[in-house]
């Protein structure tokens, strides 16, 4: 069975009444002060997000991510509902929470759970999904009846290539910005209305070109732009104004791209034969330059 993980407002009366039964039951093997669950209204903190696990009409589990800080998120609300205890609920939950921690760039996910003998099903779950023991994190204190796991992630690789896949490349997301870009220059490398990059550090990118086809064209503005000389694809931008940033032309990326476009750049050069409709905030070339 793959339950069917979705965001969930806490507003129906089955996953309410599984919290409840959480709460209840955190108090039957630690004392008040060492019971961290969150309730209803801490789980609807902007900060937190919140997961049932269903099958058809039936509440299986549910689970949380709590972002401490935008590398570091914690996993909260772990819970399966007791018919569906031993079918993977907690596994698949597990899973959802750690791609999704992947999927925002986090490089660390941690979390508190008990130290009795009833949390070892659990902590056996998280060890074999590489979760180590670790000291009190955040805001947490040392506690007998705390145990503490964490887990390293690697970045999330997007790969991608020309049109001829000749050059293909891979950079470590999430990127450091992705922007529309309106200035003329691109419009005329790129044939096109406007160009959207994936900004990235140049370390954590990775350029294959075994057959060396790639050509860098050095522009007036001392911006050098990069082409695969069998295909034409216009496929990197670097700059002195941006040392040590490699921007990727976002759409010859294969895999996911985060974050999603954050601007519209250069604004002021946009052509007049496309309506945007979007409310992402435009900068003219004046704002950018500056
Ligand atoms: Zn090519
Ligand atoms: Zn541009």
């Amino acid at each position: 069975m793959m339950p069917n993980i979705r965001r969930d407002d806490l507003s129906g009366a089955a996953i309410r009444g599984l919290l409840a039964e959480h709460l209840h039951s955190m108090t039957l093997h630690s004392p008040p002060e060492s019971i961290h669950a969150l309730d209803v209204e801490a789980l609807r903190r902007p900060e937190v997000t919140f997961w049932s696990a269903w099958d058809g009409e039936e509440l299986l589990g549910c689970g949380a991510l709590m972002e401490l800080d935008p590398a570091h998120g914690e996993i909260k609300s772990m819970r399966t509902a007791t018919p569906h205890l031993r079918r993977g609920v907690a596994r698949s939950m597990l899973e959802h929470i750690i791609a999704e921690a992947r999927r925002r760039g986090y490089r660390r996910l941690s979390l508190e759970t008990g130290s009795a003998a009833a949390f070892d099903p659990a902590r056996r779950l998280y060890a074999s999904y590489g979760f180590e023991y670790c000291g009190p994190f955040a805001d947490y204190v040392l506690d007998p009846y705390s145990v503490f796991m964490t887990k390293a992630l690697e970045p999330a690789l997007a790969r991608g290539g020309c049109l001829c896949g000749a050059v293909g490349f891979s950079a470590a997301m999430p990127a450091k910005w992705v922007a529309h870009c309106h200035c003329t220059r691109c419009q005329r490398a790129h044939g096109a209305a406007f160009v959207t990059w994936a900004g990235v550090e140049a370390s954590v990118a990775r350029i294959d070109d075994p057959e060396g086809l790639l050509h860098w064209h050095a522009g007036a503005d001392g911006g050098e732009r990069a082409f695969c000389t069998r295909c034409g694809s216009p496929m990197f931008f670097r700059s002195t104004r941006w040392p040590g940033e490699l921007h990727i032309a976002r759409a010859l990326f294969r895999d996911p791209v985060t974050p999603a476009p954050q601007v519209h750049a250069f604004h002021d050069t946009r052509v007049e034969w496309i309506q945007l409709g979007d409310a992402l905030p435009r900068r003219s070339a004046q704002e950018i330059l500056k």
